[in-house]
């Protein structure tokens, strides 16, 4: 007899991008931002850490909570912080999915952890295609091809795509949204790098939740802070079962200041916006068909060796890039918009491996 419930023994972990031990690499792999946090945010944290360290923080994080009200118009009770949007993710499916019964939807490809939430909570899990391009199928054309649940009790949706980089229109989301009778989580982890954002369905629909993190745009991974906007009824529920301690206080302090130095972000993302374009163009000039983006990434199908082999290859370069195995992006690379310099070494590696 085991000692561990059946279906976790039988689910497969989620594999995060490698987090390499060795210095020097180029790192490309897991979406960070490659400027440092703005300068007020690192003083706030050294500030911070003194004999207070002792203290629990705010359960609440009222402070943050209020700012984020602010930003996004909406109030505080339509927030909930999390340690990174990952919890809140996970926090959804205990809360809004029956494991007996209840179903976990999303398209594929998408944020890979969503099967994982499933499988984890033990509930039933619905993969539905994307289009070719890796476009939303309209809400006519799931209603036609029948395998999509508009019942579904739990539906993540990562707007823009990860790892497609596409972005998706608030009107076909609104639509999308319009048509289900389960939660709606739209995780717009990379939003700050769109052209649009579907904030608003949070405050137009009770059942849509809009998921941020301060991790890819606020270059804070390392603090592990995201949150959900929603409904009164929804963040309540997600309230009630989180850890009471879940934001840790350096966290806390971290996000606060980020949201002073709005500029600096701001100007940030302008710069990784334009050099994508401009990387897109160069790779278009070596034979890589890239997908367009709306993220800090790019995918892309690479010439002459296999997407595998250029993982491999670019690592002996000591770059790091993104390969998922799933059928639908196998042919194509993931990476990350770092620094100038950083592309630049990209390119130039590139560029040798093609002469070899
Ligand atoms: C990175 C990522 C997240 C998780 O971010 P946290 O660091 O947990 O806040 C959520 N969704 C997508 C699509 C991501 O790529």
């Amino acid at each position: 007899m085991s000692l561990v419930r059946k279906h976790v023994r039988q689910m497969h972990p989620y594999i995060p991008g490698e987090q390499p031990k060795e210095r020097g690499l180029i790192k490309l792999n897991t979406n960070e931002n490659p400027y440092p946090p703005a300068p007020k945010v690192l003083s706030a944290i050294k500030r911070a850490v003194d004999d207070r360290l002792r203290l629990y923080p705010d359960p609440r994080a009222d402070k943050l909570r209020e700012q984020l009200a602010g930003l996004h118009g909406v109030n505080p009770e339509n927030l909930i912080i999390g340690n990174g949007s990952d919890e809140l993710l996970g926090l959804a499916a205990r809360a809004f999915v029956d494991p007996r019964g209840g179903c976990v939807q999303y398209f594929t490809p998408s944020y890979s952890l969503y099967p994982v939430l499933a499988d984890i909570h033990d509930a039933k899990r619905n993969e539905v295609c994307l289009l070719d391009d890796f476009s939303l199928p309209a809400v006519a054309q799931l209603r036609k091809e029948k395998d999509w649940d508009f019942k579904a009790a739990l539906t993540y949706v990562t707007t823009p795509n990860a790892p497609a980089g596409c972005g998706y229109t608030t009107a076909e989301l609104d639509a999308l949204c319009l048509a289900q009778k389960g939660v709606v989580v739209l995780d717009e982890a990379y939003v700050d790098f769109a052209e649009e954002n579907a904030m608003d369905l949070a405050s137009k629909h009770s059942h849509v939740l809009i998921s941020r993190t301060f991790s890819k745009a606020y270059s804070l991974c390392f603090q592990r802070i995201g949150y959900f906007v929603g409904s009164r009824e929804l963040i309540t529920a997600l309230d009630k079962i989180r850890d009471s301690y879940n934001v840790n206080g350096l966290g806390q302090v971290a996000a606060e200041a980020a949201l002073e130095s709005l500029p600096y972000y701001r100007s940030n993302f302008r710069k990784i916006i334009k050099l994508r374009e401009k990387v897109g163009l160069f790779f278009a000039e070596l034979g890589f068909e890239t997908l367009p983006s709306q993220a800090n990434f790019i995918l892309t199908k690479p010439p002459r060796f296999s997407a595998s082999t250029w993982l491999k290859k670019l690592r002996t370069q000591k770059i790091l890039v993104r390969h998922f195995k799933g059928s639908h992006v196998k042919d194509y690379l993931r990476i990350t918009i770092g620094s100038e310099k950083d592309m630049d070494v990209l390119l130039r590696a590139v560029r040798a491996i093609l002469k070899s």
